[in-house]
């Protein structure tokens, strides 16, 4: 099969012809036919996080295809079903797994970093009863593609990390493909939206997704200030979504006594997994914070419901499709942080 390489850090991928993956015992094969390139492929290409991945190696973990082959303890799938593979799954054997926290699990199954993922026509997937999720036929591809990431990621932290309430004042500092999944979906679930970014197509396309507010960071001397002002004393929830010092403590600070403040971008090579927490407010406000880390895949059936419902639209953040052939040169740009929304690879 094809597949885009990762053969050494910061460099071109390598597309090539590797060998076809069979399933293992309890595994699928899946074809890929749509896969999201997202940030965290490239902090992987750019060696953020070094010794993570062996090379070479196939990135891609944001997918969905069609079952072609499945194992022998296989139950739940059958060749030909339409699925969505979350990058977050697990082995069904850890206390984590036991307690319904597969994404957290101890020994986790994760196409696209564990093993190789889905920049390639086939991925397998281990234990796939308890991994694949079956994509509604009234879901497109290139909609379902998102939810193995970026969706699943700000849908499971506003409803199962921050509970986030109808009505509440919401504020998202980073407009990139998860913030905006982020500002889509707490619009759906009646949250009053702020959308910060320093690009002006991003702060568009947030208002078209549902922001009643937005702030353009390069345009005002305070971003925590307009977001006070628009808020009258502060958010009651806050989004990091781009995981740089700046955003995440104009996050925090833009909270409301009380808040809660949801982490889900990751730091950059320079941060070497830190960022500094304005701490005493944290204290004087009595803020929380939380962390979100993809979704069980269990979990998924109250986003279909919406989804397939038209109610939320992954497919309205998809603003480019590409080839295989086109996903390095993706990654490769990444670093100027411009690629607006999901750029999907739909052609393998
Ligand atoms: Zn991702
Ligand atoms: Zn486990």
């Amino acid at each position: 099969m094809k597949a885009a390489v990762l053969e050494s850090y910061n460099a071109p991928l390598v597309v090539r012809d590797v060998p076809t993956p069979d399933p293992s015992r309890a595994g699928a094969v899946i074809k890929v036919a749509a896969n999201g390139i997202c940030r965290s492929d490239w902090h992987a290409w750019a060696e953020h996080w070094p010794g993570f991945l062996r090379l070479p190696h196939v990135l891609g973990h944001e997918m969905c295809g069609v079952v072609e082959a499945i194992g022998p303890e296989v139950s739940r799938f059958v060749p030909g079903q339409r699925v969505i593979v979350p990058f977050s799954g697990g082995d069904g054997s850890c206390p984590r797994c036991h307690g319904g926290l597969s994404h957290l699990c101890d020994s986790p199954v994760m196409p696209g970093f564990r093993s190789w993922g889905g920049f390639a026509e086939y991925v397998a997937v281990d234990k796939a009863d308890l991994n694949l999720v079956v994509l509604p036929e009234e879901v497109s591809f290139l909609a379902g593609a998102g939810m193995g990431c970026r969706f699943m990621t700000a849908f499971h932290g506003l409803t199962d990390r921050v509970h986030l309430g109808a009505g509440e004042w919401i504020v998202v500092y980073g407009c990139g493909g998860i913030g905006l999944s982020v500002v889509e979906i707490a619009n759906c679930l009646g949250a009053q939206v702020i959308a910060v970014d320093i690009g002006v197509e991003k702060l568009d396309l947030a208002r078209e997704l549902g922001a009643v507010a937005t702030v353009n960071a390069s345009e005002v001397d305070d971003p925590v200030s307009a977001v006070r002002e628009l808020t009258g004393g502060g958010a009651q929830v806050s989004v990091d979504a781009l995981g740089i010092q700046q955003t995440c403590e104009n996050a925090v600070r833009s909270l409301a006594k009380r808040g809660r403040h949801l982490q889900i971008g990751m730091t950059s090579g320079q941060a070497g997994g830190k960022l500094q927490v304005p701490i005493d407010d944290v204290i004087g406000g009595e803020l929380e914070i939380y962390g979100s880390k993809g979704m069980p895949a269990h979990h998924f059936a109250g986003m279909l419901r919406l989804v397939a419902a038209g109610r939320l639209d992954p497919g309205r953040l998809v603003t480019r499709t590409v080839a295989l052939e086109d996903a390095g040169g993706v990654l490769a740009s990444m670093g100027r942080f411009d690629t607006l929304g999901f750029t999907v690879i739909d052609r393998f």
